[in-house]
């Protein structure tokens, strides 16, 4: 039998907030154990939980970017479970009342079309502490560290509305995109700022009933959601072919040995409404001043980039997919070159040479200025390709402007005729070989020849012109 397979994703994000959710504490993942921590986030008994707006704020901020509806009124449930991760016995999440209802999330399918996943609701919760797990000693012991208890997380619900693991992963990194855009979040799943759990039946083709599932968790890249979904779906299709039937449990994905194996789930308590923490109440007028902050959204930003631009889809897609980056693209291309170079070059030089040396944008010390700079040398024919790729390693290590870079190195290219003319003629005269070859249609010996002059002119030869000398002279 043919099998559809059902997809839903819960995901967890962490807020980039500088406090934690119900106290001062910092959130500042990375510091020494157990050093951001106070009576509130130990869980100490007595203590009373404070809500903090800058929570608020951003979790409003990033469901306002998945097209979510705010709701006026908002709540928090205790979830009862006992872990050693929550030694106080319950999660303070909303469970009942969530923050955001509906949005959605459009991504490019397989077939390259447009398709909205539709998100069943956003809610808060505070994370739970950390435990680590240290085997090599004589008595293997586990350690808590509090830092993490008490920071601000969203979980992203998503109706189960996908089919295939290119869909779940497209999804993946297009709510990435647009949560980074918000400035809410990092959304790193390598570092554990984004986490996302998959359910996952089966059914026959053509049916709408949605049977039961399983859960897989511990899967901590977006190749992984995907190559653990395609498992799992191949999984549950023998099962059912060989008459075995699924049950509700949850799976942990391997990825060295690229399977899943079932794992026994915490046992989940009720849900009951906190009596400690105040219901949150979203005025409209709040509302207005949140969504003010919202920046133009990849989506419209494409359009316009398109529109203002030239650029095609793809190209437009490139630059919009961080919002740093199409800073930068319009910063350079307000400095004078065309857009769709600095667009290629962005993506095709800059980009590249930034990760080799460990930069991002906000921290890239090569301005749009100079960039541009180059750019626009290479456009005017000033320098070749080859140069401005010397020139913009370069830049990396100087806040000199590009032009001083070339004339300091001569790299100004020679477009001359007379000079380029004067090294062809040396390079025929020195190859007749390739010559002949060439005369006997081998289009190989044109980029011999056009290699040889290059070298002669110590890379500095304009390859356009001597390759229109080259035809000219050997016809
Ligand atoms: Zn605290």
């Amino acid at each position: 039998m043919a099998y559809e397979a059902v997809i839903g994703l819960e995901i967890h994000v962490q807020l980039n907030c500088s406090s934690k959710m119900f106290c001062d504490c910092p959130n500042r993942p990375g510091d020494d154990p157990n050093t951001n921590i106070c009576p509130i986030c130990l869980w100490l008994p007595g203590t009373v939980p404070m809500f903090s707006i800058e929570t608020i704020e951003k979790a409003t901020l990033a469901c306002l970017g998945l097209n979510c509806e705010i709701q006026p009124l908002s709540a928090f449930d205790q979830k009862v479970y006992y872990y050693p991760d929550l030694p106080k016995g319950f999660q303070l999440s909303q469970h009942h009342m969530p923050l955001a209802k509906g949005g959605y999330v459009e991504i490019i399918d397989e077939n390259k079309k447009p398709k909205k996943l539709r998100l069943h609701h956003v809610h808060m919760e505070e994370d739970v502490a950390k435990l680590v797990h240290e085997t090599e000693g004589r008595t293997p012991i586990s350690l808590v560290d509090f830092n993490r208890a008490g920071t601000p997380l969203i979980e992203i619900v998503t109706e189960p509305c996908m089919h295939n693991p290119h869909d779940a992963m497209e999804f993946l990194k297009t709510l990435r995109r647009e949560i980074r855009y918000t400035g809410s979040a990092e959304c790193s799943m390598e570092q554990g700022t984004m986490r996302c759990d998959a359910n996952i039946s089966l059914r026959p083709e053509g049916s709408e009933e949605l049977n039961t599932k399983v859960e897989i968790k511990n899967m901590n890249s977006i190749h992984n959601v995907g190559d653990a979904i395609a498992y799992e779906i191949k999984r549950q299709t023998e099962s059912l072919n060989n008459g075995e039937p699924i049950v509700l449990h949850t799976r942990l994905w391997n990825p060295e040995k690229r399977i899943t194996t079932a794992m026994r789930a915490k046992a989940e308590g009720p849900c009951v409404p906190d009596p400690a923490v105040s219901q949150i109440v979203v005025t409209d007028e709040w509302l207005k001043k949140i969504a003010a902050r919202l920046p133009e959204m990849p989506n419209r930003k494409i359009s316009r980039f398109v529109a203002q631009y030239g650029l095609m889809h793809d190209e437009a897609v490139q630059m919009s997919s961080e919002i740093e980056l199409s800073a930068y693209f319009e910063a350079v291309v307000k400095s004078g070159p065309s857009p769709r170079t600095a667009a290629s070059w962005i993506s095709t030089q800059l980009i590249p040479a930034m990760k080799e040396q460990g930069y991002e944008f906000k921290d890239l010390s090569v301005t749009p200025a100079q960039f541009a700079g180059l750019i626009s040398m290479l456009e005017k024919d000033k320098i070749n390709s080859n140069s401005a790729r010397v020139v913009l390693a370069k830049l990396f290590e100087t806040s000199r402007t590009p032009e001083e870079i070339v004339e300091q190195f001569g790299f100004m290219q020679v477009s001359d005729m007379d000079a380029l003319e004067s090294i062809v003629k040396q390079v025929i005269e020195k190859n007749p070989s390739a010559v002949e070859n060439y005369k006997n249609g081998n289009k190989k010996s044109t980029g011999f020849l056009i290699g040889q002059a290059m070298k002669l002119s110590k890379g500095k030869a304009n390859p356009k012109r001597l390759q229109e000398i080259f035809k000219e002279k050997l016809i």
